[in-house]
């Protein structure tokens, strides 16, 4: 199949336009740092690229070959910076000289390049397909960045359009340099610019839609996050950690186990925040959090119930068991004070213990009161301890 290029030139720079033009438009009203603003000008280069491409004739001009040369590559960079701002590195002092000269070198190395090979046409597009194919390197590990969350299908089709675009890249310098082409203008050449140019459209729709992607799965990631997670400890909040032990408590009510539950409240908080301030009070809240955390298994799960308390779910764990934890927890904090400025704030905690096999008769509110009411006890009889309620959980 032989497809026209002038049209395949016009249907790539109008997609892209378009594309362009939709991003900036999302992005209108976000600061000019915003990773959406680079993206949407990345593509804005990219269709003028294309645009000046589509002027080149038999006898293309220098400034026209070099003019979209230098466009492509800035849209190239442009991705790699956006990519950059989208994983929040580079915020505070700019990027680094390493990353700048992944930005800025190829640019300069383009136009140098095609001065001087101006007239070789196999040379300039062998010399101009391994620049942009280096950049497309920057930008693929960046994408594949480990430091990074690996969450997104975003990233996917990403990752996806830039191996397209290098692959149709390399193959065509490899054609220039087999000289199975002699110029863009004779049949082969044509066939090889058809193929590049089929793939420039998937990528620049990928390429659009990939990142828009990836920027709503971080907004509903954050959204979730701030939705079932307390700030403060970066736990679990009092919604996340309900909504899981009624998840845990139907499944151990249909397979007959066990699941236990440990309420947790800081002795004499309020001692803190009057003696050292709210803000260190929040440090030992953050202290604690960390504390419980490091000494619990992979299984159980920690939510932040309320100011100072916090509840502890022990799937699979009898009263018996999740009596022993409560008391290694008890202990663990009494002997890991947080350090505040020059002082060393340490806390005790009271713990309530609940649980056993969970039947059908176990509700949820009512594993809570009971752990409740004998972390009720503990204070009562003094604080720094952990009391155990009755096994058999009275139906609520
Ligand atoms: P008890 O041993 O009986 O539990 O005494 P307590 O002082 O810990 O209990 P009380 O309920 O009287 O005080 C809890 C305090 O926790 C009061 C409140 O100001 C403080 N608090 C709740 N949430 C936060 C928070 O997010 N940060 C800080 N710094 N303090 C908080
Ligand atoms: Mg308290
Ligand atoms: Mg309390």
């Amino acid at each position: 199949m032989r497809l026209d290029v002038p049209t395949l030139f016009a249907v790539v720079t109008l997609v892209a336009l378009l594309m362009a033009g939709w991003i900036c438009f999302m992005a209108w009203g976000k600061p000019a740092r915003d990773a959406l603003w680079a993206w949407g000008l990345a593509l804005l280069a990219y269709a003028g690229s294309h645009v000046l491409f589509a002027m080149l004739g038999p006898q293309p001009l220098a400034s026209l070959v070099i003019g979209g040369n230098l466009a492509y590559s800035v849209a190239l960079s442009l991705m790699l910076l956006a990519l950059r701002r989208f994983d929040g590195l580079d915020t505070q002092a700019g990027p680094p000289l390493l990353v700048q000269l992944q930005l800025f070198a190829p640019v300069l190395a383009i136009v140098l390049l095609y001065l001087l090979l101006m007239d070789q046409y196999a040379a300039r597009v062998v010399a101009g397909s391994l620049t942009f194919s280096l950049q497309i390197v920057f930008i693929l590990r960046s994408l594949l960045d480990r430091r990074m969350p690996r969450h997104g299908r975003g990233r996917y089709i990403l990752l996806t359009a830039f191996f397209a675009l290098l692959a149709s890249l390399l193959l065509r310098s490899l054609a220039a340099a087999m000289g199975w082409m002699a110029s863009n203008d004779d049949d082969a050449g044509r066939l090889w610019l058809t193929m590049v140019f089929v793939v420039a459209l998937c990528a620049v729709i990928s390429i659009s839609l990939g990142f828009v992607y990836m920027t709503m799965e971080r907004a509903e990631l954050r959204n979730f996050e701030l939705a079932m997670k307390d700030m403060l400890t970066g736990l679990s909040n009092r919604r996340a950690i309900s909504d899981q032990l009624h998840m845990a408590v139907s499944r151990a009510q249909r397979q007959g186990q066990y699941l236990s539950v440990l309420m947790l409240d800081i002795d004499h908080f309020k001692r803190v925040n009057d003696g050292y301030g709210h803000q260190a009070g929040d440090a030992v809240l953050r202290g604690v959090a960390h504390t419980l955390l490091s000494r619990l298994r992979a299984q159980d799960q920690i939510g932040r119930f309320g100011g100072e308390e916090f509840l502890l779910m022990l799937p699979d764990t009898s009263l018996e068991g999740a009596a022993t934890l409560a008391e290694a927890l008890r202990q663990a904090v009494e002997a890991t004070p947080t350090q505040w400025g020059a002082h060393r704030i340490s806390v005790t905690i009271s713990i309530g213990v609940a649980g056993g096999v969970i039947t059908g008769a176990v509700t949820v509110d009512g594993l809570v009161a009971a752990a409740d009411s004998a972390m009720y006890r503990a204070k009562q009889s003094g604080r720094n301890r952990c009391e155990v309620a009755p096994p058999l959980l009275a139906p609520n």
